[in-house]
């Protein structure tokens, strides 16, 4: 027995093709890191599948921790975003990735990326597993990204529907 997909869900990307490309962003990262000790930050909570898979395709000593900040949905104009829940370990002189589920506007990273850098880390560097670049409203590099989606809410591999469905091995689109 397996969880319903709801009927106005669309399949967009399976579960064989998000495999395939967190292996091949392991590859990559393990390379442009080599010799070094990688910290990675997880935002929580849509990134912890993708947080999961990719450091288990990494070839590099790597720790890990969490941040987590409050949505600014429904005052979207004005960008606020607030920590809720601060790292647990101090930064400073280590090589940081921060680690997203979707980049939709850029302003939550804009704000952890602004936030982080003042920290005084060895280095700064950015991964999102989706990037639908519709609606940005900031200029945001990042510096690993899974796939670029078209403008569809998206559900699945650790994104929610109204809370739910973060199970699913799959990526919706909902039309
Ligand atoms: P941004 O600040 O880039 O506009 O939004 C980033 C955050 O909004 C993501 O980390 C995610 O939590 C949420 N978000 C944006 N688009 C989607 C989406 O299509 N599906 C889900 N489940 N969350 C989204």
């Amino acid at each position: 027995m397996t969880l319903s997909v709801p009927r106005h869900f669309r399949l967009l990307l399976d579960e064989n093709e998000i495999a395939r490309r967190v292996s091949e962003l392991g590859r990559e990262i393990s390379a442009d890191y080599e010799g070094k000790e990688l910290h990675i930050i997880c935002v929580l909570k849509g990134g912890v599948y993708f947080l999961a898979d990719l450091v288990r395709e990494l070839t590099l000593p790597v720790t890990f921790d969490f941040l987590s900040v409050s949505s600014y949905r429904g005052t979207e104009s004005s960008g606020v975003v607030r920590f809720t829940k601060d790292l647990d370990e101090d930064i400073e002189s280590r090589h940081v990735l921060v680690i997203e589920d979707i980049i939709d506007t850029g302003l939550t990273l804009h704000y952890i990326e602004r936030n982080l850098k003042t920290r005084k880390v060895a280095s700064l560097a950015l991964a999102s597993f989706l990037d639908r670049p519709h609606r940005r409203k900031v200029d945001l590099e990042l510096d690993y990204v899974g796939f670029v989606i078209p403008d569809h809410y998206v559900v699945g591999y650790g994104l929610d529907f109204e809370h739910k469905y973060r199970q699913f091995k799959d990526i919706y689109a909902i039309n």
